[in-house]
């Protein structure tokens, strides 16, 4: 951590970006940096790809969060949950020195500086452990967008990844003045009704796989653009469909298949069910010891050991048969309790979701 201070105090201007589709950390650990990095004297502005989810809109700075790049090229350019500048949705991201921040088991090496933790509940938790390694002040604001980024990461503290150390950091946010209950309010408690049916859409059609001793480890589900249409929703509402998939008790593993615009269908705003090269984006979750994040990897994605993603292309039914088959081979390679719930490996003791 000293080497990565050291070369942010040697520079002036910083880009801080993440990966396209932000979610709570990648919004929450951005703006933190943001705010950490203002404190330190630097010019620094936060640009994502992709436009931030309402959700977020209570974090503070989150107004001067821009969607281009700024044209004059920083001395810095700090990724934040990227396992390459590809993951962010910029083609290059020019700079004149790269930092790459990551908490995901599939992290890889690419910058010209790497901090990749595993073990670490969210990215804003690294900022964090960045600004007191800094001794600087945790204002309110900075407080508020870690705090953001821990909740959301660790699924309110529920995934196994939260220990001791997560809730004194949440505590410590909050003693700083992070505004613990608007963030609730906002992110949990304001969702459009949109969201509620396009979810018992997704209900409705949820495939379990029964095996012949009546287990079902794998659990999957889909939505496509026209259901996505009928319910009035956006693809911020699929977020979290997955969750429900993976929380049924015997499940080992889950996937939900969210079709993506490409093409002509995309620029007219079309449902694409006919088109030929019909995309899906997968959104994998597992219990214990079964690592979806490898299973994402097959197919050129990646994540954490318990919830990972990646793109398929093809037909529905194709995708859902690729993907079903590759997490029953994981199901059937990693060993499970009678129970049904995967042993704990002991060479990975912080398992991770999202
Ligand atoms: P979600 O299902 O919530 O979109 O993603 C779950 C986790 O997998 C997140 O930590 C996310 O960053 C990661 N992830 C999702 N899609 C991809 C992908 O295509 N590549 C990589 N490397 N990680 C992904």
């Amino acid at each position: 951590m000293g080497a990565l201070l050291e070369l942010l105090r040697e520079r002036q201007t910083f880009v801080i970006t993440s990966h396209a589709r932000p979610d709570g950390d990648a919004i929450g650990s951005s703006l933190g940096m943001m705010h950490l990095l203002h404190a330190m004297g630097k010019q620094a502005v936060v640009a994502l790809a992709d436009p931030v989810p309402v959700a977020y809109d209570c974090l503070p700075g989150v107004q001067s969060i821009a969607r281009a790049l700024p044209e004059a090229r920083p001395d810095a350019v700090v990724l934040l949950e990227c396992d390459s500048v590809a993951r962010t949705g910029y083609a290059a991201i020019p700079a004149g020195l790269t930092i790459n921040i990551d908490h995901h088991l599939s992290g890889r090496r690419y910058a010209d500086f790497n901090w990749i933790d595993p073990e670490a509940c969210a990215v804003g938790a690294m900022v964090y452990d960045l600004a007191r390694a800094a001794e600087l002040e945790i204002t309110p604001a900075m407080a508020s967008c870690l705090y953001a980024a821990v909740l959301t990461d660790t699924g309110s503290f529920t995934y196994s990844s939260t220990n001791a150390a997560t809730f004194a950091l949440a505590s410590d946010l909050m003693e700083r003045g992070a505004d613990a209950n608007a963030i609730v309010q906002a992110v949990y408690l304001s969702h459009p009704v949109s969201r509620m049916r396009l979810l018992g859409t997704a209900l409705d059609k949820l495939r379990l796989e029964e095996t012949e001793h009546g287990e079902c480890p794998v659990a999957w589900s889909s939505i496509t653009l026209a259901e996505m249409q009928r319910a009035g929703a956006c693809v911020e509402d699929c977020e979290g469909v997955v969750n429900y998939l993976i929380a049924i008790g015997g499940v080992r593993a889950a996937v939900l298949l969210r079709e993506v615009a490409v093409g002509p269908a995309a620029a007219a705003g079309l449902a694409a069910a006919t088109e030929q090269a019909t995309q899906f984006r997968l959104s994998l979750r597992s219990k214990g010891a079964l690592d979806v994040a490898r299973v994402a990897e097959g197919f050129g994605g990646g994540g954490h050991r318990n919830a990972s993603g990646c793109t398929l292309t093809g037909s529905l039914e194709g995708a859902t048969q690729r993907i079903v088959e590759a997490l029953r081979t994981a199901c059937l390679a990693t060993p499970a309790t009678p129970a049904g719930v995967a042993a704990a490996d002991p060479e990975q003791p912080a398992t991770l979701l999202a």
